[in-house]
């Protein structure tokens, strides 16, 4: 049990953003702690695959769009390690997965605030301080822990999805991508393997499985409801919509029209990259050449119905055909769900949800600074508005901007400012450029 006096903030979770906001914050002297149950720093463990990159270029490290000249970032990072010319000569921009998980696990080694273990559990708000207190219990020794903070910022991620069809008993012995690496071994001694989503998470696990299925020699399915296998669109003016402009813009949206945006927007942030695309053809093509069977790629099948034989034998999927309307059943031994990961509230969220603000659907309603509590002022969120703040939201290139407006307010202090203007073209057009606004229109037209 700790008792110390309320830090100005504690923020819950260690991923990427949480990291970069530690690194972000320590400068500036506050009073902070960051807090997770894992036993140190990981990335996304299960899905640090040989040969997968991030999708954004290295400068979207922890702190380098924020402040360049921090000591936390890639770059410094690279000349700790000896390494700068090393990556200048190689030229290329995109880390690996891998070393993006080293770089953070490096930075992470230099703060003294974060506390590994200690998985929060509940959180309310005592008027005495006034502020939360925060309580849980430390995964590695089972002693209860407690902490005071004034304000409190929530980065916990999302929690891997796997669909509603499949039942929670058989959904526990279900392989999701995020535990991929650790199954992979009993996968593969499977006579048939098959793969459910068309993401870059489904796409990595495809190519590792179909680069080695001549090894094990398994049937390999991908299946997605998707219309088509699609690419990440990546072209310049379209990456525009992933910066504090469109960010601003979007927020300022109805939200029938956000919906409909997201939607849309879907080949932007849920696509597979380029180079896998190409990495995946050339595969299919060698081993078409190589004369060996055994690999079918089908979109537009939704799955309908999934459970496991008794006495863990095959899956028996059902699928519908989402253009002809038809009916499939597959058994298959291996199943991968490569079907991401969706917000869950934490429990401890029970707490303080009276001083949280929601919208009508149950979600959190972020302000602009993606604060939710009813003063705007005191619990603030990470990578859960999609809906209100668009898919600037879970980008990792967008992580300093959110970041510095985070610690702006909590700690009164504009120490990271955004450059004035982040794009060449405007989302709607300003006064001044020879567009004169009529009247408002509908959102449709
Ligand atoms: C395989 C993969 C690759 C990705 N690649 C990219 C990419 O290249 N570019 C990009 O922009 N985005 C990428 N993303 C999307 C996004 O950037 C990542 O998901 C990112 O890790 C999100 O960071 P986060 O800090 O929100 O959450 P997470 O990384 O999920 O971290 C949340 C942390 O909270 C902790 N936690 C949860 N509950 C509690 C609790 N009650 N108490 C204490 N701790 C708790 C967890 O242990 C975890 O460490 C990728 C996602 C995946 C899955």
């Amino acid at each position: 049990m700790t008792t110390e006096l309320p830090y100005d903030f504690i923020a819950i979770g260690l991923g990427p953003f949480n990291l970069g906001l530690a690194c972000l914050a320590e400068p500036l002297g506050s009073r902070s702690l960051f807090l997770d149950r894992k036993a140190e720093f990981s990335w996304h463990p299960g899905m640090l695959l040989d040969g997968t990159t991030l999708q954004n270029p290295f400068l979207a490290d922890l702190v380098s769009m924020a402040d360049p000249t921090s000591r936390f970032s890639y770059l410094n990072y690279c000349k700790q390690q000896g390494r700068l010319y090393n990556y200048y000569i190689r030229e290329n921009w995109y880390l690996s997965r891998q070393e993006f998980d080293r770089y953070c696990k490096w930075a992470a080694a230099q703060l003294d605030n974060l506390r590994y273990q200690h998985e929060v559990q509940e959180v309310w708000y005592d008027a005495s301080l006034p502020g939360y207190v925060l309580a849980g219990v430390r995964g590695d020794t089972g002693e209860g822990f407690q902490y005071s903070c004034r304000k409190l910022v929530i980065g916990i991620g999302g929690v891997p999805h796997i669909p509603a069809c499949c039942s929670p008993g058989d959904a526990r012995q279900a392989v999701h991508t995020s535990a991929y690496l650790g199954s992979k071994k009993a996968l593969q001694r499977c006579r048939s393997i098959t793969v459910i989503g068309s993401g870059q998470s489904g796409a990595e696990v495809f190519q590792d499985l179909l680069e080695q299925a001549p090894q094990h020699g398994y049937q390999l399915n991908w299946v997605t409801r998707a219309p088509r296998f699609f690419q990440m669109e990546n072209a310049k003016l379209t990456l525009e919509l992933i910066t504090p402009d469109y960010g601003r813009y979007f927020y300022g949206l109805g939200d029938g029209v956000k919906q409909q945006i997201l939607d849309d927007q879907r080949s932007i942030y849920n696509g597979i990259n380029q180079s896998l695309i190409e990495r995946i053809y050339q595969t299919l093509d060698e081993r078409q050449q190589q004369g060996l069977a055994g690999v079918r790629l089908l979109p537009n099948l939704a799955l309908q119905q999934c459970r496991r034989d008794a006495a863990g034998g095959q899956w028996q999927l059902e699928f519908q055909h989402a253009q002809t309307g038809a009916r499939y059943g597959h058994a298959t031994d291996g199943l991968v769900f490569a079907t991401g990961y969706r917000y869950q509230l934490p429990s401890f969220i029970e707490g303080i949800r009276q001083r949280i603000r929601w919208d009508a659907q149950g979600r959190y309603a972020p302000s602009p600074n993606w604060a939710v509590d009813h003063q705007d002022s005191e619990i603030y969120v990470q990578n859960v508005g999609l809906h209100s703040h668009g898919l600037t939201n879970p980008d990792l290139g967008l992580a300093c901007w959110r970041n510095g407006r985070l610690l702006n307010e909590l700690t009164g202090r504009d120490a990271y400012p955004c450059e004035a203007r982040t794009t060449y073209q405007d989302f709607q057009p300003p006064a001044d450029c020879g567009f004169v606004a009529l009247g408002q229109g509908s959102a449709s037209a």
